[in-house]
């Protein structure tokens, strides 16, 4: 067995290290969540009947609508319910424990758990960008979990050693917080965005930008212009902060990874036409997750900056 080296309590190494950030679409990608969309079914005798079916099933009946439609009672919005927070119950983290202790009774994890928990384990700054309406906070505790019950012990401890080791060396910080604070302070600078949240939708709308492209996109086109907006943000905030603690003289990429096609198509013309224009010293990478039978679970699709030496 390989002998680990012990965890220092801050790991000064960090400041040797590349700057990496990651944008995670959340469903089909990290997790596979049991979480059902509620549609209506036409039986051979003409009747619609109410049915539940999952993420992957969506995706293949979405398009026929001869046989699938949404509730006649409530609509699309009554389809995803189980997709946004509701008073009283959570089903977004009962669902993250339902997938998490399916992985520990040996169910393959979706395409990203791995890169995820990577992440994680080296203090990374990260953003959650997904279809789903939930809140901020609702997502951040989900993360929470995933930590909880995706890491052990001792990549914890390594989570934690490296954080301290950020703190150090960007803030400066030699007095630290119990491991709760600095793990709060860590995730407190990642970002959680749900496209179809009403604030989100609202901060969208706001955006002078954004405003203008709402207004001459195709319905169909909105929630990919939504995860666009998402990824703008984190990147700007990826940018500031480097830029206020001096950091944007190094090697700095962002990876983005999503299951779904369409996302990845638009994200990647999106990075092409204006992010790698906008972001000169940013190398941009999209992972494509949909092919569930490649061994590494994705491939890469575009990555900005392409005359960085060993790409
Ligand atoms: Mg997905």
């Amino acid at each position: 067995m390989e002998r680990r080296k012990a965890i220092p309590y801050i790991n000064d190494e960090v400041a040797t290290r590349d700057f990496k950030y990651y944008i995670f679409d959340w469903d089909d990608n990290i997790l596979h969540m049991p979480t059902k969309i509620r549609m209506e079914h036409r039986r051979e005798d003409g009747v619609w009947e109410p049915v539940e079916v999952s993420t992957a099933t969506f995706a293949m009946i979405r398009s026929d609508v001869a046989h699938y439609r949404p509730p006649s009672d409530g609509g699309w919005n009554a389809a995803f319910r189980n997709f946004a927070d509701e008073p009283g119950r959570n089903t977004f983290i009962e669902d993250t424990i339902a997938a998490l202790e399916k992985i520990e009774h040996g169910e393959i994890p979706g395409p990203s758990y791995n890169a995820m928990r990577k992440t994680l384990r080296e203090g990374r700054i990260f953003a959650i960008v997904t279809a789903r309406g939930h809140s901020p906070e609702t997502i951040e505790k989900a993360v929470r979990i995933f930590i909880r019950y995706a890491l052990t012990e001792s990549e914890r401890e390594e989570m934690m050693s490296n954080l301290r080791g950020y703190r150090k060396w960007f803030d400066g910080v030699t007095e630290f917080g119990t491991d709760a604070q600095e793990l709060d302070y860590y995730l407190h600078m990642c970002r959680y965005s749900a496209v179809t949240h009403d604030a989100f939708k609202v901060r969208m709308e706001a955006d002078p930008i954004y405003q203008e492209k709402l207004a001459t996109a195709e319905l169909s086109a909105k929630p990919e212009l939504a995860k666009e907006f998402a990824i703008r943000d984190f990147v700007e905030h990826i940018f500031h902060t480097l830029k206020r603690t001096g950091g944007l003289g190094r090697s700095v990429s962002i990876g983005f990874s999503d299951d779904d096609k369409g996302n990845v198509k638009s994200v990647s013309s999106y990075i092409r036409q204006e992010l790698s224009k906008r972001f000169e010293g940013i190398k941009f990478v999209v992972y494509d997750t949909s092919d569930r039978t490649l061994s590494k679970g994705r491939k890469v699709c575009v990555s900005g900056q392409l005359n960085l030496p060993g790409f």
